[in-house]
């Protein structure tokens, strides 16, 4: 049995948020706490806890959200300056919500992926 998350609630529209693509396989909504001027969360409908937690049957949505990632780079009109495409997973990837999410972010350049190991 997976866990309902804040995101299973907006996806079932119980929670606001700022919705900027829904079909019957994703939902892509505007993170409350954004780290650039566009920052997008990406979810597959189905709960999905955590990369781990990825199946077989689960490959055809997990690609789409690279699809629905990149036509929405291009509606925030930063496809071409570029962006950068995130999932957090588990502690040491810092995730806090555990339904896969894919984190668009742009619209500014970002500077380095990671701070420096050591
Ligand atoms: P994670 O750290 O799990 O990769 O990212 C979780 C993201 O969800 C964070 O960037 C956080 O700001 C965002 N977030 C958490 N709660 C809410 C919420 O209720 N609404 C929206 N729109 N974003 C949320």
């Amino acid at each position: 049995m997976v866990q309902e998350t804040i995101f299973s609630k907006i996806i079932a529209k119980e929670l606001p948020a700022d919705i900027v693509y829904q079909d019957e396989r994703v939902t892509a909504f505007r993170d409350i706490d954004p780290k650039a001027p566009t920052h997008i969360l990406i979810i597959p409908n189905k709960i999905i806890p955590t990369v781990n937690d990825i199946e077989a049957e689960d490959e055809a949505v997990v690609g789409y959200l690279f699809s629905v990632a990149r036509k929405l780079a291009k509606q925030e009109g930063i496809a071409e300056n570029g962006y950068r495409l995130i999932i957090n997973c588990n502690q040491h990837g810092g995730q806090e919500v555990f339904h896969l999410h894919l984190h668009l972010v742009g619209g500014q350049p970002l500077g380095p992926m990671l701070s420096s190991h050591g």
